[in-house]
């Protein structure tokens, strides 16, 4: 069972609540997101069903849902979910794009890169400073330093910085620079990762398992939420199948699937899904017309030095294309690119769109502040 709380609840209502179902012998886990709070219920369902939570002040909704994931699930007539990262609004009614390049190289690199993104209309920033590569020998990124870099080049640009995190011992690190907290493909299903993600007061990308069923990835994003935060958008990235004419198979009906099932947002990476270039721009515009919430692209200032994932990296020529197919598939789907409400542009300096610049003219890159601890308000 879960019972969704009403947009004007106090933490006090959502504590009374707990409260109640304790006393009837269940347990309760408090979840919350930007723009509401959910309470998933554990224990008899009769009982818990007949106890009055529907007329506790601050309970819109009492709702039965799937006995593996309730906290995440989609009740009927409540909208599906905004996620707000650092001010970019994720979910109905806009178009996010993210893009930056696969893995953070160098100083340069990544703020070149960036500029291509805000070229593009992107309103985050991806990049991957802990690489989760499939052999030992590839490049594994910088660490930390290429965490510094990422909040370098946030500065500069003003992008929000989504980042991957590979263990639960690197949550806190990478929380302190990161606006939004990624989980790969390969830890989909990572139980103590996804928990400590869930502590980190921190939005989450959550990447589909390559070979997870939609269940199992919206089990895995229960995980995270019944540690607290329910601020988390899900990522189709492709899956394995018999196709070997792209790296994976875009599962394109995940989207609307996802979403029939899921408040959260939906966002498609067609990048990972493709692994080809030439594929990119054709995924985005279907990811958009499927209902996605979003896209999430690499781009590289010179994608044939690329250290990680060279041949789906779009360079700058690809940008102009890639901008208008995301711009205009919004635009037929009824929804806002979220560069109109962020006020986030192009800057001036980034006319040359093939990001063939001179390293050193952007200025000293050095060293960022972790940002500050937006820690969780538990009841
Ligand atoms: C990535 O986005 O950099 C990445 C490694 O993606 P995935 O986990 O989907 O392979
Ligand atoms: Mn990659």
């Amino acid at each position: 069972m879960m019972v969704v709380m009403s947009g004007d609840a106090t933490h006090q209502d959502a504590h009374q609540v707990v409260a109640l179902v304790r006393s009837a012998g269940g347990e309760a886990f408090v979840s919350r997101g930007g723009n509401r709070t959910v309470i998933g219920l554990t224990g008899d369902a009769e009982l818990l069903g007949s106890i009055g939570l529907h007329r506790m002040r601050g309970v819109e909704r009492v709702a039965r849902t799937s006995d593996g994931y309730r906290l995440v699930s989609r009740v009927p007539g409540v909208e599906r979910s905004v996620v707000d990262v650092a001010g970019v609004p994720i979910g109905p009614g806009t178009m996010t794009l993210i893009a930056g390049p696969c893995a953070v190289e160098t100083p340069e690199q990544t703020l070149q890169a960036a500029r291509l993104a805000l070229a593009a209309g992107a309103v985050l920033l991806r990049g991957g400073a802990f690489k989760p590569r499939t052999s030992p020998y590839s490049f594994q990124g910088l660490g930390e330093r290429g965490l510094r870099i990422l909040a370098d080049v946030r500065e500069e640009t003003g992008l929000p910085v989504v980042t991957e995190v590979l263990s639960a011992g690197d949550v806190e690190l990478v929380a302190g620079y990161a606006d939004m907290l990624q989980i790969g493909t390969r830890n989909m299903q990572n139980f103590p990762l996804l928990q400590a993600v869930g502590e980190a007061g921190r939005p989450v990308l959550l990447k589909r398992g390559m070979n997870a069923t939609v269940e199992e990835w919206l089990m895995a994003a229960e995980y995270i939420a019944q540690r607290g935060t329910l601020d988390i958008v899900l990522c189709e990235r492709g899956i394995r199948t018999f196709e070997t004419s792209t790296r994976n198979t875009l599962d394109i009906s995940a989207v609307p699937v996802a979403q029939g099932l899921s408040h959260l947002p939906v966002v498609v990476d067609p990048s990972h899904s493709a692994g080809r270039r030439d594929l990119v721009v054709p995924l985005s515009r279907a990811a958009v017309a499927a209902g996605a919430d979003g896209v999430i692209v690499d781009l590289h200032p010179r994608p044939e030095t690329s250290l990680c994932d060279g041949p789906q990296a779009l360079g700058g020529q690809d940008v102009p294309e890639l901008a208008r197919a995301v711009e205009d598939a919004a635009r037929l789907m009824g929804r806002r690119p979220a560069r109109d409400l962020t006020g986030r542009r192009e800057s001036g300096e980034s006319g040359d769109l093939t990001g063939r610049r001179e390293s050193g003219e952007s200025g000293e890159l050095t060293g960022g502040e972790a940002s500050e601890d937006r820690g969780l308000v538990t009841v």
